[in-house]
């Protein structure tokens, strides 16, 4: 596929292969942006800005909806798409392109909601005589990049929210998966003008680095891991930026809890997406007293998964992003295995699958559990009490979302006030959003909230209007 840059479609002479991991083929390849194609979608993306601004809010919602509704028709061409890229079953690649029509629903409804305040000057000293308000204004060229493992949900929560302020997109997808992404932008590209949202693909440490540092890019958004999002705080100087980085989300089961549902909540947790999910079940803190039989259970229905085929709609288990990663997952785990952790199911790595794997007796220092393990992985971290248990929850650089499990009210409580992360769930895991809600994480997972109306937030810049009546 070709890049889009100012409604053209773009070659290059360098090109790089987009692989499937499931039969490790090539399915087509993209080309490999220098920067001199960078600059080029800078300049394309700032001559386009005029032509959105001046569209009414009305027609830019339209605009939007109508990309709902192709998307809507398409469904099912998207989402053989990402499976094919990306490895994910094809019923998990669904349920992406559904929350994607939502999220453009939402941006599509949100670009009617824009708007300032009036502040009353006269509550400050020296303010009397004023009528002020407020406007809230386009910040003009965003960059948006984005990971593999959610290409095109999370893609679109950066253009969507974007476009439905008035700003112009410059989108650099994950090297490994833009294929779904461009398909996408050539449908936002049918509705609205030439260079409103612009796709170059290639390397993110040649062009992703090119886009942060140049004065003509007003906003980085930056969906990643924290290694990549420091690096890019760093370069980015004064420039406007959110992080959406890694988690190590911890699921916290107390002796009172559903045993059952906690289970549940694991295996839509961990095992999610092969595990490759920022809000993924990272690390499972389970009293001591119910450990054993939690494990038993969780055992039981972890087995019942099916990998396979993710193009099958029985598969319930797809392979990682590339051999490479499912290897390094198999590194992780053997190491935990060697500092006396107990693999009880799973633990077999075959090409770019890794099997479902639930591992006892994980201690909080082994690296397993102390980086983001980005694998089908269920590590229990047994505890003594509810103040060990916040403990361990909160010994991690990280603090994207939290799931606490439990039946009494005052421990639930207690973990949802004293849990350092961005949110915190009762009785769920915490692999839960909607894309309306406030998303983003405390410590080293972010800076900034995505969730439509706070993708807004962060992409338009207030102004204050005075007019003295004196
Ligand atoms: P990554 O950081 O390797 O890459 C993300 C994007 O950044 C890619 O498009 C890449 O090409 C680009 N990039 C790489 N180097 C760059 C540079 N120097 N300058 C600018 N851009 C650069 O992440 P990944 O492996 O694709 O994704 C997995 C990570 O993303 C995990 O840590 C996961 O937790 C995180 N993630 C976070 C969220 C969230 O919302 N918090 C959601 C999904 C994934």
């Amino acid at each position: 596929m070709d890049m889009l840059i100012g409604g053209k479609h773009i070659s290059g002479e360098d090109l790089e292969e987009v692989i499937n991991p499931y039969t490790g083929e090539v399915i087509d390849t993209v080309p490999i942006a220098h920067l001199q194609t960078a600059q080029l979608a800078i300049d394309e993306a700032n001559n386009a800005k005029s032509k959105l601004t001046e569209m009414s809010a009305f027609k830019v919602s339209n605009k939007l909806f109508n990309v709902v509704g192709k998307l809507e028709e398409r469904r099912e061409e998207f989402a053989e798409l990402l499976t094919l890229e990306v490895g994910k079953p094809i019923n998990e690649a669904l349920v992406e392109i559904d929350r994607s029509i939502e999220t453009l629903r939402l941006s599509a409804e949100e670009a009617k909601r824009i708007y300032g305040e009036s502040v009353p000057l006269d509550a400050g000293l020296n303010g009397k005589g004023f009528f002020a308000f407020t406007q809230k204004l386009p910040l003009g060229v965003v960059a948006a990049i984005t990971p593999f493992n959610y290409p095109l949900n999370l893609t679109i929560h950066k253009i969507a929210p974007a476009i439905a302020c008035k700003n112009t997109v410059i989108v650099k997808p994950p090297t490994e998966a833009p294929l779904t992404v461009i398909k996408f932008c050539e449908l936002l590209n049918e509705e609205f003008p030439d260079g409103v949202v612009n796709v170059i693909t290639g390397y993110g440490s040649e062009v992703g680095d090119y886009l942060v540092t140049s004065p003509e890019v007003n906003k980085i958004s930056f969906t990643g891991s924290v290694t990549t999002g420091m690096m890019i705080s760093q370069k980015a100087g004064m420039k406007n930026v959110t992080l959406e980085l890694g988690g190590n989300d911890p699921m916290v089961v107390l002796k009172d809890a559903d045993i059952d549902k906690a289970v549940k909540g694991v295996i839509n947790g961990a095992f999610l997406n092969a595990g490759q999910v920022c809000m993924g079940v990272k690390r499972i803190i389970v009293e001591d007293e119910i450990a054993d039989e939690f494990a038993d259970r969780l055992v039981a229905a972890t087995e019942k998964l099916v990998m396979g085929n993710p193009m099958d709609s029985k598969t319930t288990l797809g392979t990682l992003i590339s051999e490479n990663a499912a290897r390094q997952v198999e590194e992780t785990v053997n190491n935990a295995v060697e500092a006396g952790a107990k693999i009880l199911t799973g633990g077999n790595r075959n090409g770019a699958f890794y099997e479902a794997t639930v591992i006892d007796n994980v201690t909080p220092e082994m690296d397993l559990v102390v980086r983001e393990t980005f694998g089908p992985v269920a590590p229990i971290i047994r505890v003594n009490g509810l103040d060990e248990a916040i403990e361990v929850a909160n010994d991690t650089e990280y603090g994207l979302q939290a799931g606490v499990f439990t039946s009494d009210y005052a421990s639930a409580m207690r973990c949802a006030q004293e849990i350092e992360a961005g949110t915190v769930f009762i009785n769920k895991q915490s692999t839960f959003r909607t894309d309306n809600m406030p998303f983003g994480g405390f410590k080293n997972s972010g800076v900034g909230k995505e969730g439509i109306k706070y993708a807004v937030e962060e992409m338009t810049k207030t102004k204050l209007i005075g007019l003295n009546l004196r």
